[in-house]
């Protein structure tokens, strides 16, 4: 073992004995262990290791370490034959596993200089407690490996350092990436507003939410009166302009009251409406599909007119028996009486 091993060592065993800051220690002693770089794919192999999720997984790594050390190629091979691809759900958890490891890391690094710190006073303290009787040769000795020593310690804390360093701004710099990765994964390209997967997401989030907090919630379906036309007249670019156009103002006029809206397909939108009971609902939307179809839109790079855009909306509240998909259909089943109704009208569900 190295002085900066058993550094090392010293700073993991301080760690508390719980959960997260357990597995991070052990995380960072098999990443030193066996000069691994912090990158996603270790980090998340080591993390499925140390909290013995797959209990294969665990058993091979064991043999692998046990039979001389983890490397890339090794970590490579264990991925593929234990490891699916990163799911929405896991990608979510590294983001918050490599939040986490960064904030540790920064504050080990902090320790880590206060304990060189303190190391350098105690050896300097026990020079100066030196009261045996000594001729001044033997002193000289003395005192010439108190200096090694303590030169030792300091250039192993400071490689010590550097390394924690690098490995906390790659921590920083992969949840970084992966937060990108994730907001993409759940935002519509066209538009800028949530996906189909995203819109999902979110109402289960704010469905729970909003039960658990004994709130009101509501949901549109919202759909772009006869879109086709307006791509027939247009052309499909201008129809693209109109469409995040419309998810834009949708978007804005029930921002303020904590409304969500999400590209559910083509020209469909869902606005997901928390606290708000079916009647506010309606109305907000309705306001909403007012103000849009007595504007007329223009192209923005000339300035000329495209006409007026409506759009139709059905809207459900939420009852505690719901699923995502159930709210969802009545909602969608309000909106078809809108189309046939005539189009350009808000109509709750019932
Ligand atoms: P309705 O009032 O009954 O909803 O009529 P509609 O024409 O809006 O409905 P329909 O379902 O017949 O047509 C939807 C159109 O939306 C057809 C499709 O070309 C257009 N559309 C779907 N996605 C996009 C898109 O991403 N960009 C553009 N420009 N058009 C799209
Ligand atoms: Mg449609
Ligand atoms: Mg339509």
């Amino acid at each position: 073992m190295t002085i900066q091993d058993k550094h090392l060592a010293t700073m993991v065993a301080a760690i508390p004995d719980n959960g997260p800051m357990r597995w991070f220690a052990q995380i960072g002693a098999l990443l030193l262990d066996h000069r691994l770089p912090p990158v996603p794919d270790v980090y998340d192999l080591l993390w499925r290791y140390v909290r013995d999720e797959n209990h294969d997984l665990s058993l091979a790594v064991d043999r692998a370490i046990g039979a001389g050390g983890l490397d890339l190629g090794i970590i490579g091979d264990l991925r593929r034959t234990h490891c699916g691809q990163l799911g929405a759900k896991e990608v979510s958890a590294l983001v918050e596993a490599a939040h986490d490891q960064a904030e540790a890391l920064s504050h080990r690094i902090e320790t880590g200089r206060t304990d060189l710190a303190d190391y350098g006073k105690a050896i300097a303290d026990g020079g100066a407690r030196l009261e045996a009787p000594l001729d001044a040769v033997a002193l000289a000795a003395l005192l010439d490996q108190l200096g090694a020593a303590t030169a030792t310690m300091q250039a192993a804390n400071a490689r010590l350092q550097g390394e924690l360093a690098t490995a906390a701004s790659e921590t920083k710099a992969l949840a970084d990436k992966l937060g990108a990765a994730e907001r993409a994964a759940i935002t519509d390209q066209l538009t800028g507003m949530l996906n189909r997967r995203g819109t999902i997401e979110t109402l289960q989030k704010l469905q729970s939410e909003s039960r658990e907090a004994g709130r009101p919630l509501a949901l549109a379906m919202i759909d772009i009166d006869h879109f086709k036309r307006v791509n027939d007249r247009f052309g499909h670019a201008l129809g693209d302009e109109i469409l995040r156009f419309v998810a834009r103002h949708v978007a804005d006029s029930i921002a303020d009251a904590g409304g969500k809206v999400g590209r559910f397909g083509g020209e469909e939108f869902i606005a997901i409406l928390p606290g708000q009971d079916i009647m506010h609902a309606t109305a907000a939307i309705d306001r909403a599909r007012s103000q849009l179809a007595g504007q007329i839109i223009r192209n923005a790079a000339d300035g000329s007119s495209l006409g007026r855009v409506s759009f139709s909306a059905g809207v459900a509240s939420d009852r505690p028996d719901d699923s995502c998909d159930t709210l969802i259909a009545r909602a969608d089943n309000a909106l078809y009486s809108a189309k046939r109704m005539g189009r350009d009208r808000v109509v709750p569900d019932r």
